[in-house]
């Protein structure tokens, strides 16, 4: 094998390093390997890790005719040196993790009409895209965990405890992500009687001994507050390694890439149009988001050479993101009121100033999108770029001009307007669009009986979207776009657009055979009250308890 020399200084290749390291995006240390980025999730100067090069994936048109599988081995050998985690080890873990799946194209894609395509992510376990990510994430935890306990027993052994809050999706996926992995115990908090029922049975029967099913008297917040309080603990952190699994950690967004490329490649296979779209042409991809780490996804895609022309990035009515996109300036309670809207007269009613707005699709109901810090480097360091040519130096650039500017989010709830060429430069690659739920709920009508497609609300507002981008577009510009929940996992939204459409039936026409026996099955849960203490003591005793059975 090649070996690169490390030369010292700027080497601006972007090809493939055999040694992939990692940088903190708040510039305070470099130099990570992919091991420690996975395992720590969050950088100690509280940055987000991303890698220091963007690979290019210079043979892409050879991988068309791929499984998802072996693109996905491709595409992670460029962010995995061979050193790290040996080829054919890679390929066991990727090989098992989508192996879960029930799909045989693993994320399919599915032509809606003209040029509009969308690609299912939801075939995973738990209905949800999240376990792309979270089925490969399991199997990294425990590939690194067996390792580095080899040999080793009782006491000595390397003890992981993932604890993490859920408002539904994330806990779900999480939960069949670890459930029976050696060496990892897995704790997620949801806030009792206020998940769908859907998502409580999917958790609570899980009776795996390593899940651990926490019912709190309160809220999601409240959760929330729980596991940061318990991560902030000297003295949990002392006796018990915590381990997180939320969208910061970077393994989640490698794994995303793969479906961007595998969708184009079915999109080459099965075009509909004439002239059919061919390998080389661009598409436009739009992307249902929250936390932007399915997005931000795609960005690494386009930067690795996929041809991508857009990336449209789809917002409920909790709209940071298209505010940003709008006018430059990043900030958790819009300054001009309903300025952003698309003139909805419930908006100033509605407005709760304080707090995130409960929507059809709570997915994405957040107040401000943790991945964005990843690719607001990206667009500093271009910007620095643009003005010297010393690569290290215009690292250090991009570091601290994204603390600089997290910083003013934290004191002041917002930043900017960003610099002008800044903002250019997001608006390059990506467009934004805000979808109400009454659009939402419009659109989910509107398919069912166009199509008799029957769209979960996430992906409605993703579809909302498209359609406004193929009217900029014109027909010509073809349109995938994500769908990143099955229509059962969030019933309310679905029956209450579509329950007065005649001959539509929840039960038959929408709910899969998984879902219907849950409720059948034997649950596991603990109910606990709103109280980080006894949480804190709880996830001790059920540490240990867990261990002595062993
Ligand atoms: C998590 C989630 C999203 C948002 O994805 P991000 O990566 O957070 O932007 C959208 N839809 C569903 C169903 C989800 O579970």
């Amino acid at each position: 094998m090649a070996t690169n020399g490390t030369t010292d200084g700027a080497s601006n290749s972007t090809t493939h390093t055999p040694s992939q390291r990692y940088l903190s995006t708040r510039g305070e240390d470099s130099g990570f390997s992919f091991e420690e980025v996975v395992l720590k999730g969050l950088a100690s100067d509280g940055g987000l890790y991303i890698p220091e090069e963007i690979p290019q994936a210079q043979n892409w048109r050879s991988w068309k005719d791929l499984s998802f599988a072996d693109l996905a081995f491709e595409i992670l050998s460029l962010y995995i040196s061979p050193s790290e985690i040996p080829p054919q080890d890679l390929k066991a873990i990727i090989d098992k993790s989508y192996s879960t799946f029930r799909s045989p194209e693993t994320t399919p894609l599915v032509h809606l009409n003209d040029n509009l395509y969308l690609l299912e992510l939801f075939h995973g376990p738990t209905f949800a895209f999240k376990d792309v990510a979270l089925q490969f994430l399991g199997n990294l935890f425990e590939y690194f965990l067996v390792r580095k306990n080899e040999g080793k027993v009782g006491k000595d052994r390397h003890h992981l405890t993932v604890v993490g809050a859920t408002s539904g999706d994330t806990g779900s996926a999480a939960i069949y992500g670890l459930r029976g992995k050696k060496d990892v115990s897995v704790f997620i908090l949801h806030p009792k009687g206020r998940v769908s029922p859907i998502q409580e049975a999917q958790m609570t029967t899980v009776l795996d001994k390593n899940v651990h099913n926490l019912a709190v008297t309160g809220t999601f917040d409240d959760c929330q507050d729980i596991v940061k309080a318990l991560f902030a603990d000297k003295d949990i952190n002392e006796t018990h390694n915590l381990g997180a699994v939320n969208s910061i950690n970077w393994a989640r967004i490698l794994a995303q890439i793969v479906y961007y490329f595998h969708s184009y490649f079915s999109l080459v296979r099965a075009s509909k149009t004439s002239p059919p779209f061919r390998l080389g042409e661009r598409v436009r991809f739009v992307v249902p988001t929250g936390n932007f780490g399915d997005v931000l996804a795609g960005y690494f895609a386009l930067r690795m050479g996929l041809p991508i022309a857009k990336l449209v990035i789809a917002t409920n009515e909790n709209d940071i993101l298209h505010r940003f996109w709008t006018t430059g300036r990043y900030e958790i309670h819009s300054s001009q009121g309903a300025a952003a809207t698309g003139g909805l007269a419930t908006d100033g009613a509605k407005a709760h100033e304080e707090g995130v707005k409960e929507t059809l699709s709570p997915a994405m109901d957040i107040l401000v999108s943790s991945n964005f810090e990843r690719l607001l480097w990206f667009l500093a360091y271009e910007y620095a770029a643009g003005a010297r040519m010393d690569n290290e130096w215009n690292k250090k650039q991009a570091g601290q001009e994204v603390s600089a500017w997290l910083k003013e989010l934290k004191s002041a709830g917002g930043f900017g307007p960003v610099q002008r060429d800044v903002l250019s430069s997001a608006r390059t690659d990506f467009e934004s669009e805000r979808v109400s739920d009454s659009q939402t709920i419009d659109t989910i009508k509107d398919f069912y009986r166009r199509k008799g497609y029957v769209l979960d609300p996430h992906s409605a507002v993703g579809i909302a979207s498209a359609l406004r981008s193929v009217g900029r577009t014109g027909p010509e510009v073809s349109h995938i776009s994500l769908s990143t929940a099955h229509p059962a996992k969030f019933a309310g939204a679905v029956e209450l657009a579509l329950k007065d459409e005649e001959g539509f039936d929840f039960q038959t026409k929408v709910l899969p055979a998984e879902f219907a026996d849950l409720e059948n099955q034997e649950k596991r849960v603990t109910f606990v009250e709103n109280d980080w203490q006894k949480v804190r003591e709880l996830v001790k005793h059920q540490v240990e308890e867990e261990l002595r059975e062993e």
